[in-house]
């Protein structure tokens, strides 16, 4: 009976955050938190991710995790997304006319628009709107963003998609890398700048020898393949000691600094870190 009452109520929040999305979307309810992204041996600041977050009056403050599962499924992370990439140029666009410092800042890409009609016309309009020098706006993909669920496949036209990105000017990293299972086809037909090692990885490596060994042999591939390492969810300093002996370029984790709300990152954090 417990178990009904609990699934009742999730399937009530899930029809009050479909009602709410997009009302929240035109009044400005989601918001962008940055992480910054450091070179492991400098530990100065080289760049930041948005990391969406929900502020609602009607369901407090939430969490990707307390909704982005479901925005997947009913496809608005798609224009979440896009609104996502206009604040983050809105942000940009605004430092640049006050002569202020900017860095790159990363916007993730759910896996919905690589089969979305009009994606690369849309991303390509955005970006001559706002009329950003090239370098500023970055996309992360998840590895298995390419993946065909039917065919558990990578999709054919993926090559081609991230071409284009890179084309229209996005630096691309792969997301969650090693999590997938799809990893060294992605490597082998997908050219991204920047591998992103993910979490798991780094906590499994502490634990065996064999999975240190991965590693080690992970971040080996990506930079024989001129890719930009980056390891992700750094958390202690036994870790980032490991990496920096490994050879990985950069990171991002607890350690160096959590998500913070975009002014607090360009206003307090960035002048002490760059
Ligand atoms: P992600 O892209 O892999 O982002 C990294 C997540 O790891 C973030 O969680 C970040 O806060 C968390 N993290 C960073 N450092 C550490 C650490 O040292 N330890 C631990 N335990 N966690 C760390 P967050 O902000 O809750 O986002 C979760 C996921 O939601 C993201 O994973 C991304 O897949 C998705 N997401 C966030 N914003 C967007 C967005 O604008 N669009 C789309 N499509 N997805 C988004
Ligand atoms: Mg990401």
């Amino acid at each position: 009976m417990i178990y009904d009452e609990d699934l009742a109520g999730q399937m009530l929040k899930r029809q009050e955050m479909e009602s709410l999305m997009y009302k929240a979307l035109a009044s400005r309810e989601f918001q962008i938190w940055l992480q910054p992204k450091y070179d492991l041996k400098t530990k100065r600041t080289i760049g930041a991710e948005a990391l969406v977050r929900w502020n609602s009056p009607e369901l407090g403050f939430l969490l990707p995790s307390a909704f982005m599962d479901l925005f997947e499924k009913n496809g608005f992370a798609v224009e979440l997304d896009y609104h996502v990439l206009e604040l983050v140029c809105e942000l940009q666009t605004a430092r640049l006319r006050q002569g202020l410092p900017v860095i790159p800042i990363a916007v993730n890409q759910t896996g919905l628009h690589i089969s979305e009609q009009g994606y690369i016309g849309n991303m390509r309009e955005i970006i001559d709107r706002w009329r950003l020098p090239a370098g500023l706006i970055e996309l992360e993909i998840t590895e298995t963003a390419f993946i065909d669920f039917t065919t558990k496949e990578q999709r054919n036209d993926a090559a081609q998609i991230i071409d284009d990105l890179q084309e229209i000017g996005f630096s691309l990293s792969m997301d969650d890398f090693c999590t997938g299972y799809s990893s060294l086809s992605m490597l082998q037909n997908l050219p991204m700048n920047v591998m992103k090692i993910d979490r798991s990885i780094l906590i499994a490596a502490e634990s065996t020898a064999r999975s240190f060994r991965i590693l080690r042999h992970v971040i080996a591939l990506g930079k024989a393949l001129s890719m930009n390492v980056l390891a992700e969810g750094i958390e202690t300093e036994e870790q980032e000691k490991h990496l920096i002996a490994l050879g990985c370029d950069s990171g991002q984790g607890f350690l160096y600094a959590r998500p913070m709300p975009a002014q607090e990152f360009y206003e307090e954090f960035l002048p002490k870190h760059s």
